[in-house]
């Protein structure tokens, strides 16, 4: 029988929270029930629950930045038991045998895997994510939390930490590396923490001065306001690879002209228009510009290990359900600090 939980629901695009329920699936030969205990808000939940990159499901329950503790699990399930403190990300299914789901990059799902939330898994069923008390999914999709990281300050790794660790791995972010992030939002100061542990030199691009204090605490070498135009005079040509997480439209001239020979910017933010660039930019110096998304789930526990091991976690600001919708603005308004999570045990209605 599946099991009625309490949710966060926003019931159509751009409204307001509130306090209902939904049907969480019985627990499969293969699953893992999970009590959730923290969901972390990531801007991607903004933009899918305002629908600002096309048609989104609703009710829509959201959160892909789960961290919890198992309550419950199915006869076949080895990876997991009851008691175990786990996460789930950004996705809670895949095909598993196309080339790339073999590779450990379900991410990158030929059949397109299925996300935690505003998707559909392959038999149809809409999915809820993690603004609720509790989940079921497969135990191939639920990543261990190590015991050194609190689960609310685990939380936001399991979609912040991992699209940041991708690409900084990816991109071979280490010693002798020169490494910029752009933005210093949830997913920028996770950047900056885990370059920083990678041993990369790293520098912020903020649009202002006012977070520079704690970025450089956060482990940066450098720290610059992307709103003086000098920013981009003094840093021409510096670094090996620019990390972007804005959602807004950039000049993206000017940031490829901060890029060194070979050097590469990823686009990990994820504006709604498209961007426009002059070949030039590329060309002059036989520069990248690319794109990342999340990461595979052999990758997540590695991140997550990695964290453990360097004393990792975000810089969260934890709150309550009825905090949500005002969460949401203070994100779009750049207002966080640097992650907000959701208590769900405040989720159920009194
Ligand atoms: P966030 O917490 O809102 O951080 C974004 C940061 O961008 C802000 O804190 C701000 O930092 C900067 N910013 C905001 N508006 C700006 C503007 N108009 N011009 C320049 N900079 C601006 O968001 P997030 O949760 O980190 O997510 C960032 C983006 O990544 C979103 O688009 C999200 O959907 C996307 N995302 C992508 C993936 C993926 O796999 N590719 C995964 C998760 C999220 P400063 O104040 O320091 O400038
Ligand atoms: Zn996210
Ligand atoms: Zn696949």
């Amino acid at each position: 029988m599946p099991t009625t939980v309490s949710a966060l629901v926003a019931k159509s695009a751009g409204a307001s929270f509130e306090r209902s329920t939904i049907e969480r699936r019985d627990v499969g030969e293969h699953d893992v029930k999970i009590d959730i205990a923290f969901a972390g808000i990531c801007h991607s939940d903004i933009h899918q629950a305002r629908e600002e990159w096309g048609k989104a499901i609703f009710p829509m329950v959201p959160g892909h930045e789960i961290a919890g503790i198992v309550s419950e699990v199915g006869p076949a399930v080895t990876k997991h038991k009851v008691g175990d403190r786990v996460g789930i990300g950004c996705f809670v299914d895949s095909c598993r045998e196309c080339e790339y789901c073999l590779a450990g990059e379900e991410q990158f799902c030929k059949k397109g895997n299925v996300a935690t939330y505003n998707g559909r898994e392959y038999t149809g069923e809409e999915t809820y994510g993690g603004y609720s008390t509790e989940i079921v999914a497969d135990e191939n999709y639920v990543l261990s939390i190590p015991e050194g990281i609190a689960l609310d300050v685990a939380a936001p790794l399991l979609c912040a930490g991992i699209t940041t660790y991708s690409p900084l791995k990816h991109w071979g972010a280490g010693p002798g590396k020169k490494v910029a992030i752009v933005g210093m939002g949830g997913l920028g100061h996770m950047g900056v923490k885990i370059a920083h542990a990678l041993g990369a030199e790293v520098t912020v691009l903020s649009q202002s001065l006012s977070k520079q204090e704690d970025g450089l605490k956060l482990g940066a070498d450098d720290y610059f306001a992307t709103s003086d135009p000098e920013t981009f005079k003094a840093n021409r040509g510096r670094f090996d690879l620019i990390i972007n997480t804005v959602s807004a439209d950039l000049d993206l001239d000017r940031y490829l002209s901060l890029l060194t020979l070979n050097g590469s910017m990823v686009f990990v933010g994820l504006p709604e228009n498209a961007q426009t660039f002059r070949v030039f930019s590329l060309t002059g110096g036989r520069r990248s510009l690319a794109g990342s998304n999340i990461g595979g789930i052999s990758e997540t526990q590695e991140m997550l290990d990695f964290c453990a091991a360097h004393g990792l976690g975000a810089e969260i600001e934890v709150i309550g359900a009825d905090d949500v919708d005002e969460a949401y603005e203070r994100i779009v308004k750049s207002d966080v600090r640097y992650r907000f999570v959701i208590d769900t045990t405040t989720i159920p209605a009194a």
